[in-house]
């Protein structure tokens, strides 16, 4: 089998303690990965005076595939997001948040299995705002639809229901009042619903949406949506199953970035948690790796290695289900080198 090289973001705060404990999961799960070791962070600034080294991005030009463990930004002031700065990079232009209910992690609801893809690049979140005047008496801020990039983030969903087995796509907008974008965004969408067939589709303006998930949130299955509605319904999603402590995430581009770059089998991708990084639990053993550990199960999807990330995702499970085994975050009583070694005794043998 071919060993994908991944470069390894190992993050601030709790970030190098999570992310032991997934290399150690991901090995004994059979993933066959090579890793990269780059920095990014805080951690490189101290470092480097930087804290998005060009070695990190000539990195992930080289491998792309990152599995990323959080990173402190300062707010206000100090230096931009590097989160933002690689999604933009590398075009990562959709973010998808699988959310699903699992024993032992405490929620209101059960029988939760949904994913939201989410477009990652346009909308409001394009940065074009000013004031009217310089009294600051109005402001605008403009929201960029494009087909292009709709319909790249359409037929992500429909593709990743097709290879998740998932029966349905469920496109999220609000064209009754937003006729032109919000229009064009359900336009593309039913064009390419066309192409799908076998999947089913439908259409759910956003308040409505946000209604049903907490009504019947086994009604849904794949989400597909634009920027400010997938930021908002992603985080509801996460609540629907305990809160963001676990929830992993992928953020997929649309290939190479440079020209000369060979063409990628795969578009970049990059996986990560979606929690911060814990800086009052740093250090002490105790941070709960799930996170990262499902978005390394997804990222082991995303390079074909299923068997293993089907494993990997049932030694977490059976971790999750016993207050012995899983994290003290969770109300357990296990730290994090006892709950990655329940998870890998749970691992169903190769
Ligand atoms: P946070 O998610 O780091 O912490 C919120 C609370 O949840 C804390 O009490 C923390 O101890 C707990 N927690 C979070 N993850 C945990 C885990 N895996 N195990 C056990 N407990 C966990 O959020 P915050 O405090 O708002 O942010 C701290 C820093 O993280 C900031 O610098 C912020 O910018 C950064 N951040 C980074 C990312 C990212 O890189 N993707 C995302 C969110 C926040």
């Amino acid at each position: 089998m071919t060993r994908p090289t991944v470069s390894l973001i190992e993050g601030d705060g709790i970030g190098p303690e999570i992310t032991a404990a997934t290399v150690r999961a991901i090995e004994a799960a059979g993933g066959q990965l090579a890793w990269e070791r780059v920095d990014a962070g805080a951690g490189a600034v101290a470092k480097h005076g930087d804290p998005l080294p060009a070695a990190t991005i000539e990195s992930i030009k080289r491998t792309q595939l990152a599995l990323k463990a959080p990173l402190a930004t300062p707010s206000g002031g100090g230096y931009r997001s590097v989160n933002v700065t690689l999604r933009q990079h590398f075009d990562l232009y959709a973010n998808v948040r699988p959310a699903r209910t699992m024993a032992g992690v405490p929620s209101r609801f059960t029988g939760v299995d949904l994913v939201i893809v989410r477009e990652n690049t346009e909308d409001l979140y394009a940065g074009i705002e000013h004031y009217i005047d310089a009294r600051r008496s109005a402001a605008e801020s403009i929201a960029i639809i494009t087909r292009f990039g709709s319909e790249r983030v359409i037929v992500y969903a429909f593709e990743y229901a097709r290879r998740h087995g998932r029966r349905k796509v469920t496109l999220v907008h609000k064209a009754n009042i937003l006729k032109m974008s919000n229009g064009l965004f359900l336009d593309t969408g039913r064009e390419v619903a066309r192409r799908y067939p076998e999947i089913e589709f439908d259409d759910m303006i956003v308040d409505a949406t946000a209604m049903k998930l907490v009504i019947a949130p086994e009604r849904f299955d794949v989400i597909v949506t634009m920027n400010l509605f997938g930021d908002i319904l992603s985080d509801l999603a996460a609540g629907l199953i305990g809160g963001l402590g676990v929830a992993p995430a992928a953020n997929i581009g649309a290939g190479p970035v440079a020209v000369g770059d060979a063409p990628a089998e795969r578009p970049c991708a990059m996986f990560e948690a979606v929690h911060g990084t814990a800086p009052d639990i740093a250090g002490q053993g105790i941070a709960n790796p799930t996170g990262l550990m499902l978005s390394a199960a997804m990222l082991l999807d995303h390079v074909d290695q299923r068997d293993a990330a089907s494993r990997l995702r049932a030694g977490v499970t059976a971790a999750l289900a016993s207050a012995e085994t899983r994290t003290g975050d969770l109300g357990g009583r296990a730290n994090t080198a006892q709950y990655t070694d329940a998870v890998i005794r749970a691992m169903p043998a190769t």
